[in-house]
């Protein structure tokens, strides 16, 4: 079966599913995204990733393509027809498409918008959940304002490949002062040595992650002690615990960074129990 992308107001197989070369998302990423997890056929924590997608939009004043309503039945119906029950929905909305410039194109140049959908194998998730992943750690040199979840992301990709050219899942960004700031795809958390859950603020150097702010009901409902604050690469060497954050992988446990055993290797209990409850707090719509 061929999958189906919503471009601009049609729904196209991919081999047809085009933007134009004069997207100013091609030319100069130009452009936001949101990617929601889809379980059993809904989509969820939609109404935060939609929250987050229309601060995107306005932190970059790029206009509203289509009302909330409309897009929540543009992703649905993509979904349905890639027969997504459990998966990703990815929705981009960029500036629109203009003649080469780097201002704003003209008042009333149309956003693109595109949407697609894909199936995750659940089973081989929930494998790489029991296992746990490898992490290394890079230089995070990105721009100031990684709060906006723009298409801008040639440093988590320049980061991303040097994490698969040594056999490791995700990269963690490290800052000037040698403090994690999140993943390369997602929030980095640890569970210190005297047991305190612990991510790095919200700000202008992380993405507000939705996993992230479920991740921390689903703590204060275990009664764990939480802390949100910097943590330095040793500290997380030496860390009890570590896990990341994201839509797609929910929580994912982290047993190796640059080579090194987080404690004894394994998943930690922390992280299986977040994961384990995390879908009784997310929203399902
Ligand atoms: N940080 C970055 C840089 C990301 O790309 C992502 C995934 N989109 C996240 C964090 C996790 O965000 P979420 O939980 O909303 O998927």
């Amino acid at each position: 079966m061929s999958r189906i992308a919503y471009v601009n107001g049609r729904y196209l197989p991919h081999e047809h599913a085009q933007v134009s070369i004069e997207d100013r998302g091609f030319q100069f990423a130009d452009g936001v995204y949101e990617v929601c997890e889809v379980r059993g056929g809904h989509l969820v924590d939609e109404r935060r990733h939609m929250a987050r997608l229309d601060r995107s939009l306005s932190e970059l004043r790029i206009a509203r393509p289509m009302s909330a309503a409309a897009l929540a039945v543009v992703m649905r119906e993509t979904v349905r027809r890639n027969r997504v029950r459990d998966g990703i929905v990815y929705l981009q909305i960029t500036r629109g498409v203009s003649r080469r410039d780097f201002p704003f194109p003209p008042r009333g140049t149309q956003p693109s918008v595109v949407v697609t959908a894909r199936s995750n194998d659940l089973e081989r998730l929930e494998r790489a959940a029991a296992e746990g992943i490898a992490v290394i750690t890079v230089p995070d040199i990105r721009w100031q304002r990684v709060d906006i979840k723009s298409v801008a992301l040639l440093p988590n990709v320049l980061a991303k490949q040097a994490a698969r050219e040594q056999g490791a899942r995700e990269a963690w960004l490290v800052d000037a002062q040698g403090r994690v700031t999140e993943g390369g795809s997602s929030n980095a958390w640890i569970v210190s040595r005297d047991g305190m859950l612990v991510t790095h603020p919200l700000g202008r150097d992380i993405l507000p992650g939705i996993t992230r702010s479920v991740v921390i009901e689903v703590a204060k409902a275990q009664g764990l002690a939480f802390e949100e604050r910097a943590f330095t690469v040793e500290e997380a060497y030496a860390a009890r615990e570590a896990f990341v954050t994201s839509a797609s992988q929910i929580v994912m446990p982290v047993i190796s960074i640059d080579g090194r055993p987080v404690a004894n290797g394994a998943p930690g209990l922390v992280a299986s129990a977040l994961r384990r409850d995390y879908h009784q707090h997310a929203e399902f719509s």
